[in-house]
């Protein structure tokens, strides 16, 4: 097994992440969050909202419908031009994403240029290609009161999309913040959600789905100054990866994105590239969008974006800086980094290394034994105390010990806690280290 999938295998056995509608065979490109999962992916989020929003004075929450009016995705280009490149083979039918399936050509191909790399079928192995088709990720859905057998006349001026990225919900509502509180030049809107694209084949476990969360900010800055702020926030990105959630430096590498490979709006790009299992494969990018967004929704609702300087008075229409970075692959980064196989005494082991303020749990406590009433009962009055205290604390009285400790090194528990005969004696307890199992012993109330 390649360690994709064992962190596959781990997240699945242990209830970190499940394939989506399991129970009816899956749904291609859907993944469910389990009870530790969810635990997991909601600290990472929690910690960017502390780091980007809590603990900044400059930058401001916000929290859009997933619904919009279609008008944005056309202001916004979606509608023309957020389409991968659809090639049918001939022989089998089968449809894949030409820029995925051969060497050396971008989103942007021709069907000259697909043709020219003589790339087989991955399905049937035979070399006869259709043309290459635009094919729109947007997912439709219609609003109100559409029937099946209505006319498509009717049926099409009801489509809404399903957002593709959360960042419009962000631009549409910049008029209302600024109109609202009034914040000064440079600040930032953030918002955390759900984002939808039909890709063609979903793959790569959560790097590639059809559905994720996102966590962008959109930075308005005076034109003149976009080069510094692109500097601040490129900074800022890697301080949050690197000491916030702990992903090791050398794993991260950034990568300039040339023009011709750059999204329509976007004047630079770096993808923040990291080492994932499969290879490297981008965790998050960082865009200078310029005022191409404000100035799509001024055209478009016939409303000034306009922002007044209080100082000089200058009016001027801001430019963006956006970091967008996609939950899922933020959290296999952070699992990939975690996941290790190491032997104990001879014993061959697979444990977690999360950051403590990352793992679902942080402590798991447990009496030496089950059937000891008088250890169980001390065990529940540690565990109600650090509940109180840490609220990620777990119970675990299954099997024996070994096991416990096992099944706490797999789920990323940093300290397993044991009541045994001498706690009753002294008030202390066994402390075992996840990462090197040594145990030492504390006193309940050091804790
Ligand atoms: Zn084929």
């Amino acid at each position: 097994m390649s360690k994709l999938e064992d962190i596959v295998s781990l997240c699945k056995r242990r209830g970190f992440i499940f394939p989506g509608s399991d129970v009816y065979g899956g749904f291609a490109g859907t993944w469910d969050f389990g009870p530790l999962g969810v635990t997991l992916k909601k600290k990472i989020m929690d910690e960017w909202w502390k780091y980007f929003v809590e603990n900044r004075e400059d930058i401001y929450g916000i929290d859009a419908a997933i619904l919009m009016n279609p008008k944005t995705w056309e202001a916004s280009g979606h509608t023309a031009t957020f389409a991968d490149p659809l090639v049918e083979c001939k022989e089998c039918k089968s449809r894949f994403r030409a820029d995925k399936i051969a060497d050396g050509i971008n989103e942007s191909v021709t069907t000259e240029e697909f043709l020219a790399t003589h790339t087989k079928c991955p399905v049937c192995g035979k070399e006869n290609w259709g043309p290459i088709r635009k094919f729109n990720m947007m997912f439709t859905t219609h609003v109100g009161a559409v029937l099946p057998d209505d006319d498509e006349k009717l049926a099409s001026q009801n489509i809404a999309y399903l957002r593709p990225e959360t960042a419009q919900g962000i631009f549409t509502n910049y008029k209302n913040v600024i109109d609202t509180i009034y914040p000064d030049l440079p600040f930032g809107l953030a918002q955390q959600g759900k984002a939808f694209r039909n890709e063609i084949s979903p793959r790569d476990f959560i790097l590639r789905d059809r559905e994720c969360s996102q966590m962008e900010i959109e930075y308005f800055v005076a034109p003149d100054t976009w080069e510094e702020n692109f500097e601040i926030m490129r900074k800022a990105q890697h301080d949050f990866l690197e000491n916030t959630v702990m992903l090791p430096k050398e794993n991260i590498h950034e990568l300039e994105v040339p023009k011709e490979d750059r999204a329509h709006y976007s004047k630079r790009t770096i993808d923040f590239m990291f080492d994932y299992p499969g290879g490297e494969q981008e965790l998050m990018g960082l865009a200078y969008r310029t005022d191409f967004d404000l100035q799509n929704i001024a055209r478009e609702s016939g409303k000034s974006m306009d922002y007044r300087d209080k100082k000089t008075n200058q009016v001027f229409v801001p430019h963006v800086i956006e970091p967008s970075i996609g939950v899922e692959r933020l959290v296999l980064a952070i699992l990939s980094t975690a996941y290790t196989e190491d032997e104990i005494n001879g014993e061959k082991r697979i444990v977690l290394k999360l950051p403590e303020n990352l793992a679902p749990f942080k402590f798991c406590v447990s009496p030496l034994l089950k059937n000891k009433p008088e250890l169980v009962a001390k065990a529940k009055e540690v565990y109600t105390k650090l509940r109180q205290k840490y609220n990620y604390v777990t119970w675990d009285d299954s099997g024996n010990i070994g096991k416990r400790y096992r099944k706490q090194d797999e789920i990323g528990t940093p300290k397993c806690i044991v009541i045994d005969f001498d706690t009753l004696e002294d008030n202390t307890v066994t402390v075992r280290d996840r990462d090197t199992t040594e145990q030492i012993r504390v006193k309940i109330d050091n804790l």
